[in-house]
């Protein structure tokens, strides 16, 4: 079976993220980028499934710039096969990610697709659920667990108020929440073996996918900063101040 991952180059969740003074979005020059962490996660489950011989081959895709290389090749060096790049310099929207790798799904012939279900940077948590949809293939999304057998996903979902269990037809559309496994560091002689693998670059004409945004972005802003606090001599100020000034009690 074979399985495509789909891996997104973001800002590093440990970065405090700025706005740009122009409001049109946050900077990223000179800012460190890594894989999107529940793309990690779904790196992680890929290459699971082919330790335990379900997976054959798998192949990490991911749509932006030239350096989104370097994302790759990280889930290169967790384990994945090989990597394909659809290089381009316009902010992809979901549809046009999904259409993008509804195209290379088809290429591929692949029979499970995973994706993390939200990316950190613009949080659309939309783009499997399209992929899905396109390609009229069920969908398994927020996954805490996934078996795979006799043509079939059992995916264990997190709904409110519990767990979900859904039974899929491969081929199918997973996306990855955070408690789906803990995604492994690469090791040393993982990192030089995944040099060697190989990334064919493509351009979205190539897929014949238009990837001309069709939202605009209005504006960025930061959150409203949180004012001082200040400290009160006793209990009894607290609770005139509480009920009184904030009026909560
Ligand atoms: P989103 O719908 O943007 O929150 O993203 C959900 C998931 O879709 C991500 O976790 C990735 O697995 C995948 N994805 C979104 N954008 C890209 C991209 N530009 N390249 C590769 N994968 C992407």
């Amino acid at each position: 079976m074979k399985l495509l991952v789909a891996v997104k180059r973001v800002v590093d969740y440990n970065v405090k993220v700025r706005v740009k003074s122009d409001k049109s979005g946050v900077e990223t020059a000179g800012v460190k980028m890594s894989m999107n962490p529940f793309d990690e996660i779904a790196v992680e489950e890929a290459v699971r499934l082919k330790e335990k011989g379900i997976a054959t081959e798998i192949v990490a895709v991911s749509i932006g710039v030239n350096q989104a290389q370097e994302t790759i090749r990280t889930a290169l060096a967790m384990g994945a096969d090989r990597g394909v790049l659809v290089e381009t310099d316009v902010a992809v929207e979901p549809l046009a990610v999904a259409k993008l790798l509804k195209e290379l799904a088809a290429k591929e012939g692949a029979e499970l697709v995973i994706l993390g279900k939200q990316a950190i940077d613009d949080d659309m948590n939309a783009t499997g659920q399209m992929l899905a949809a396109l390609l009229g293939w069920p969908q398994g999304t927020f996954a805490s667990k996934v078996e795979i057998a006799d043509g079939k996903a059992t995916v264990t979902r997190e709904v409110d108020g519990g767990l979900e269990t859904v039974e899929l037809a491969l081929p199918a559309v997973v996306t990855a929440d955070l408690r789906l496994n803990e995604p492994r560091y690469a090791s040393l002689p993982n990192i030089m073996k995944a040099r060697k693998k190989q990334i064919d670059i493509l351009k979205p004409a190539d897929l014949g996918v238009d990837v001309t945004p069709r939202l605009t972005m209005v504006s960025v802003s930061e959150p409203p900063g949180r004012k001082a606090g200040i400290k009160v001599p006793d209990v009894a100020t607290l609770v005139e101040k509480l009920r009184n000034e904030a009026k909560v009690i």
